[in-house]
This record gives C-alpha cells, structure tokens and sequence, in this order.
C-alpha cells in the first residue's frame, strides 16, 4: 500500500496530480506531518467501535488516520474539486464517507442518525478551517448533538480565549459559551512548519469534552449568552456599565440592574473579566425576571 498521504512528497504528488490550487478562502492549510495527525488522534480517544466527524477531509490526511482507528468516519467537504482526490487517496478504507456540504448549512443531527446508527461513541475531529472555526465549533455545540466531544485544529489565538479561565485577558464571551457546554483544554501546540501551505498564524489543538449538564443551570440560555456578551461590550468598563449601556433599556432600569448584582453577590464596580461563569449564571437568572 502506498505511503500515508500525510508527507510531504505524497501530498506533493497528489497535488500534482490534481493539478490543485489551494483556496485561502476556504482555508485551505494541508497537514503534511503523519505524526502530529497521530497525535491528534490520540487526544480523541477513539476505539475501533468509535464513529468520528470529520470537517473539511481536504486530500484526506486526517481521514485516513481516522479511518485505521475508528468504525467509521464521515466527513464534511465544501470543495467540489477534492471529492475526486478523496474518492483515489481513500480508496484503500471502506469506512468512509464524504459528504459534499458546508458543514455550516448541514443538517448534521439528521447524518448522525443516518450514518452511525449502531454506534455509541461519536466525536468530532478535525483540522478546522481557520476563517470559520468559532462559528462551526457553536454549531456543534448548540445543536445538542450526540457527542462525546471535539478535538480539532484551530488558530492558537481562539484556542487561548476557547480554554481560558477569569482574570486572564483571553477570558470572554467566547471561553464562556463554550465552557459552559464542554470541559475546554489546549492539549497541543501546533507548528506552521506542518503544513502546506504554512498558515500567517499560530496553530494549537483543543479539546473539548461534552458535559452531561451545561456548567450552570441558567433560566434562558440565550439569555445568558445576552448578558455574558454584554459584560464583555468594553473590556475597561465595569460590569454595571457595561450591562447599563449594552442591555435595551439599560439606562431607565439601572436601579434593577444594581438590584440583581447586589442578590448575586457581586460588586458593580468589578469588570467582567473577573466573573466566574457560576457568577454569570447567577447573575443572568436574577436580570432575567426585569429584563423578559
Ligand atoms: N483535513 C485536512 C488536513 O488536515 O490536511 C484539510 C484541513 S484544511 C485546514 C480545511 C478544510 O476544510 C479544507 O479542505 C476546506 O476545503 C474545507 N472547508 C472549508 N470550509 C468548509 C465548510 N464550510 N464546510 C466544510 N468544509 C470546509
């Protein structure tokens, strides 16, 4: 059998092949290290019983180690012009399908019941296309899918504010919403030197486990994710500023924002930052009943 596609003179020959172009549009980084790609894999925890998710297989080299360590591996490719190379690269695994779709306009509750009827343990993994990370990884989430948890590839800058914890500047709306779903952990640091073409920025992987229950029991989750982005509007402003500034009517009911900071043990002149995500569930439940 030839070679895994993940080096550098396979991809470069398949490539030629193909005659392909990379879109940067499309974030389009090919990883081109057998190794890392192992490593990534391993952080999934996958065993031969696993179904894996895959986003954007692009010539397939994280496919193809998916496809040796799991049952089955399905994944989601927007670009018309790979399906032929995947259909050659990954002739040798029958465990694979590719679905031609944005991963974003997927139906993807609808493919899992589809495709991975008897299996128990799915995960999501994946070297994300940098332009669309935060958006794909809140899809995935929000959807209430069934599963274990992602492990993918993304911009070491997201994956710093994804796991950070309060009192850090990375801290923010972003680490919350995703935190409150899942246990959020860098587990790699990522060179551009493992990719082609090499990416402006730097590459981290994250992982992140589902909970059985979201962090804090909130009243209206969209509600909460209101208030957590709200605390967050400016960064150097208090909390109270922020929420009377950014909340609609904020000015008229700042009496009541007060009120709901004072039952929620928090001092209004701190800043967001400095919240626990306990302390913004909290503190959304006590807004909730002056605000809907
Ligand atoms: N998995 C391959 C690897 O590691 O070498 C390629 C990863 S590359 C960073 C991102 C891939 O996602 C590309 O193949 C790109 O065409 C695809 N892609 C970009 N946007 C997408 C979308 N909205 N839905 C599905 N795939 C997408």
């Amino acid at each position: 059998m030839d070679k895994d596609i993940a080096t550098p003179v396979r991809t470069k020959r398949i490539l030629e092949k193909y005659g392909f172009s990379f879109k940067k549009r499309l974030g389009q980084n090919f990883l081109i290290d057998t190794n890392i790609l192992t490593r990534i894999v391993d952080h999934a925890e996958l065993s031969g019983q696993s179904g894996a998710i895959e986003i954007g297989p692009g010539i397939g080299a994280l496919t193809e180690q998916l496809a040796k360590r799991s049952k089955k591996v399905v994944a989601f490719e927007i670009d018309q012009r790979l399906l032929p190379i995947l259909e050659e690269t990954l002739s040798p695994y029958d465990n694979v399908k590719i679905i031609h779709e944005d991963i974003l306009k997927a139906d993807v509750a609808q493919v899992i019941s589809d495709e991975f009827q008897r299996i128990e343990d799915l995960m999501v993994v994946a070297n994300l296309p940098y332009y669309v990370t935060t958006p794909i990884i809140l899809k995935l989430l929000t959807d209430t899918l069934p599963i274990r948890g992602i492990v993918c590839m993304l911009q070491k800058e997201v994956a710093d504010r994804i796991a950070a914890r309060p009192g850090t500047k990375e801290y923010g709306s972003l680490s919350i919403a995703i935190q409150y779903y899942t246990e959020a952990e860098t587990v790699m640091i990522v060179p551009k030197t493992v990719f082609v073409p090499q990416p402006n920025v730097d590459s981290a992987v994250i992982r992140l486990k589902r909970r059985e229950q979201p962090l804090v029991e909130v009243i209206d989750e969209e509600f909460f994710f209101t208030i957590t982005r709200a605390s967050f509007a400016q960064r150097r402003k208090t909390i109270s500023n922020n929420l009377t500034s950014q909340l609609p009517d904020g000015k008229a009911k700042k009496a009541s924002i007060l009120q709901a900071l004072e039952r929620s043990g928090i001092d209004p002149a701190r800043r967001g930052e400095t919240l626990s995500i306990e302390e913004f569930g909290k503190l959304s439940s006590e807004l909730y009943g002056f605000f809907k």
